[in-house]
């Protein structure tokens, strides 16, 4: 899809599978699984939806989905179903890795982070190795200072590479990082999420969410992800972003939803905001 000088398409990182009541928080079962279907498992299917940014300034790839590091193991936890990480995808579209210039992740969970190094006989390096790696330092911090309630989504094989390559660029703040495109912070999922905001300079934008809003379903101010550290951040960043979103008539990417992938806000019957008009931005 065009935005004004930008060219927006996007890249699936590869499906998984999370439990769906972690997905949902304190929205009962018997709600949510009228909305969207789940394994025997009570497991749901996600996509780690990726964004590649074409404009004047260069390639920026916004997440690198879950990557194809995983063992065995991993890959029947989270019913990883095939090992196409995004350089793979990529690819396929014609665009080599080292034609990236900007590698923006939201957080440095490994469904966003996986995709950023690669295993070669047993050594892991970084894939995009061009680009700057565009995180909030405070989100780097945490990465490699984890607690129990947050250390199996921190892999240190997705971020530690970047660092020993240098390939890091770490942000305070809102921060511009090509002309038309800047991250905002946008707390609540991690203390220092950021989510990344396209402006064309004709009155369109583009915000992808990151996991603040990882479905179209969690546009419904409730349904807010159990692994969130900060539940009630959560709300409050969704509610800003999402009366700005109205306003303006931002065009929303959401980084997990396998079926409603982007669109334009609106409200559904019981006045909940939902995508009423979605978008394909293949
Ligand atoms: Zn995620």
């Amino acid at each position: 899809m065009r935005l004004g000088d930008f060219n927006v398409k996007l890249v699936n990182g590869g499906n998984f599978r999370l439990d769906g009541g972690a997905m949902h928080g304190v929205v009962p079962k018997t709600i949510w699984n009228r909305l969207v279907s789940c394994d025997d498992q009570n497991r749901v299917e996600y996509a780690t939806n990726c964004l590649l940014i074409e404009g004047p300034s260069g390639r920026v790839l916004i997440e690198t989905g879950n990557g194809d590091k995983f063992s065995e193991r991993e890959r029947e936890i989270y019913g990883i179903d095939h090992d196409h990480s995004i350089e793979h995808n990529l690819r396929e579209l014609g665009v080599a890795a080292d034609s990236i210039d900007f590698v923006v992740m939201t957080h440095l969970h490994f469904d966003h982070s996986g995709g950023t190094t690669r295993n070669t006989d047993g050594k892991v390096a970084p894939v995009f190795n061009r680009a700057r790696h565009v995180i909030q330092r405070g989100e780097y911090a945490d990465a490699t200072h984890p607690h129990e309630r947050n250390r199996a989504s921190y892999l240190k094989e997705n971020f530690a590479p970047l660092a020993d390559a240098g390939l890091l660029q770490l942000v305070d703040g809102e921060q511009e990082i090509v002309r038309g495109l800047k991250v905002i912070p946008t707390p609540g999922h991690t203390a220092h999420h950021q989510s990344v905001l396209l402006d064309d300079g004709n009155g369109h934008k583009l915000l992808f969410f990151g996991d603040v809003v990882p479905t179209s379903l969690h546009l419904r101010l409730p349904f807010i992800m159990a692994y969130d550290l900060d539940v009630v951040g959560t709300l409050e960043t969704k509610r800003k972003l999402l009366d700005r979103a109205a306003q303006e008539r931002w065009l929303l990417v959401f980084g997990h939803d396998v079926v409603t992938t982007a669109g334009y806000l609106g409200q559904d019957k019981k006045g909940q905001w939902a995508i009423t008009e979605p978008v394909d931005l293949k």
